[in-house]
């Protein structure tokens, strides 16, 4: 029996930011580190990509931190710049009603802002270790008092050689505080790690792959090396995707294939390890936004983002090794609800697909034409220069947006949806679910709108304050 999120021990006020959010009932890596975490105790966790590993730690940290003290008493250490801003963002929705200070600090920025934002107080700080280990180097972060600190998908930071830097960064924090690592693998560097830096950890482990490959129907198709480009058009002509992943194996595939399909008039994009970071943030965005419906990507660049509007993953290259195809349809089928994954195989690599199919368990079966039929309706791959769908129907897909400003600064939900419908010149219908909170907001828009909307309203001024409006990467409400 899943317990609530009430009986592990949260308070209040952190339920109603819950609540507002939409989520139901914690999943099994919450239900199993909340209340240790709570308790005061080190917390090894180990669950896949897309549990929801952050609220795991990020409700603690929201639990944990006073806010009538300014000090950092919380730190996040993230590998990536990515998963840096999503996490900041993950704590400050869940954070909402708390008041809580959260500084996001990462490299490619000026290290200038975010001195001052440190100034100014954070009480959680969420960072990438190179750029945390520079600001507590330069003085400007000081970590005396933090007595909460998180590693975040620590197996990344070990593939990308950051453990040293972490290991210094552990050494400037108080001996007595709380440790925890979330991680989706444990490798035996990152236990020793724990072994050093943890007291006494408790190691919950939620059991890969049946959590999030469950939720996903698995299909394979067998096709020679030359046929695969003209193969893939089909398969999206057939399942009209609402949105999809292709993932392939090199940086020079991914270029070649996002090619071949835009010159087809496709609307995709490309996300690879030879890109600047710049140019993987706007597609990252566009991809989150709901703008951008196909995406074709490495391992590497796609790894440990959550991109839970995914209805289909597509391996146009068959993956490398079982774990790499877990860890690839995992993003699809995400908490509470349902994808498909269809993966393209060569005569002479058969033998990968058994290796996978032994390894999870579940049965892969031959995708043909007809096999998308009791799928729910999805739209067509769209065209560029298709114009959008104007018809709203109920069911239609909705992002949902944080907005900075709340009850604080006068805001309220008139104030919201007329700026919205006056500055994009959609009816007031198409904004819905508004909440209004003491320092955020959050709404709900059509997803096809999304990328408009934000376009159009963000550093715009609603009640005489100055707006910023972003995509939430947070599961939409449930129903
Ligand atoms: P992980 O770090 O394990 O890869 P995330 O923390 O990024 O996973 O969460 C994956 C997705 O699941 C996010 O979109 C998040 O908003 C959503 N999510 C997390 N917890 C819940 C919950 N209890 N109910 C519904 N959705 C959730
Ligand atoms: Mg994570």
């Amino acid at each position: 029996m899943t317990k609530t999120f009430a009986e592990l021990g949260l308070s209040e006020q952190t339920l109603k930011a819950l609540e507002d959010v939409g989520y139901q009932s914690p999943s099994p890596i919450q239900e199993q580190a909340i209340p240790p975490l709570l308790g005061g105790r080190d917390v090894i966790g180990q669950a896949q990509t897309g549990t929801g590993k952050t609220a795991a730690f990020a409700l603690p940290i929201v639990e944990y931190v006073q806010h009538d003290l300014a000090e950092v008493q919380a730190l996040v250490l993230t590998p990536t710049r990515e998963l840096c801003i999503q996490v900041t963002q993950a704590i400050r929705v869940y954070g909402a009603t708390h008041n809580v200070n959260v500084v996001a600090v990462f490299g490619g920025a000026p290290i200038r802002t975010q001195e001052a934002q440190l100034r100014a107080g954070g009480q959680v700080v969420v960072g990438t270790v190179g750029r945390v280990l520079d600001l507590v180097t330069r003085g400007s972060l000081v970590l005396h008092d933090c007595r909460f600190v998180v590693l975040d998908e620590a197996d990344e930071m070990l593939d990308l050689g950051f453990l040293e830097d972490v290991e210094k960064i552990l050494g400037r924090t108080p001996n007595g505080r709380q440790t925890a690592l979330f991680s989706a693998t444990v490798p035996t560097e990152i236990r020793a790690l724990a072994d050093r830096y943890l007291y006494e950890p408790l190691v919950v482990k939620v059991e890969a792959p049946t959590l999030t490959i469950d939720t996903v129907e698995q299909f394979a198709l067998t096709v020679g090396a030359a046929q695969k480009e003209a193969k893939l058009v089909e398969v999206l002509r057939a399942e009209r995707p609402e949105q999809a992943i292709v993932f392939v194996r090199t940086k020079m595939r991914c270029e070649r294939l996002f090619r071949t399909l835009r010159d087809q008039g496709v609307d995709v994009r490309a996300l690879h390890g030879d890109m600047t970071q710049g140019a993987r943030d706007g597609v990252m965005l566009a991809f989150k936004s709901g703008r951008l419906p196909l995406l074709v990507a490495t391992d590497v660049a796609a790894r440990g983002l959550d991109i839970s509007t995914v209805t289909h993953v597509i391996n146009f290259d068959v993956p490398v090794s079982p774990d790499v195809y877990v860890h690839r349809i995992g993003r699809t089928g995400r908490i509470g609800r349902s994808g498909r994954a269809i993966t393209f195989v060569e005569p002479r690599q058969e033998h990968a697909l058994e290796a996978i199919v032994r390894h999870i368990g579940m049965d892969i079966v031959p995708w043909t034409e007809g096999a998308h039929t009791d799928a729910a309706p999805m739209k067509a791959p769209p065209r560029r220069h298709e114009k959008p769908q104007v018809a709203r129907a109920a069911d239609e897909p909705k992002q949902r947006l944080v907005i900075s400003g709340g009850r604080a600064a006068g805001i309220d939900v008139a104030a919201l949806v007329g700026a919205i419908t006056h500055a994009t010149g959609l009816d007031g219908e198409a904004v819905s679910d508004v909440r209004v909170l003491e320092r955020f907001s959050l709404l709900s828009v059509p997803a096809a709108e999304a990328a408009r909307v934000i376009e159009a309203l963000d550093g715009t001024t609603v009640r005489e304050r100055t707006v910023s409006v972003e995509p939430l990467a947070l599961g939409q409400p449930a129903d």
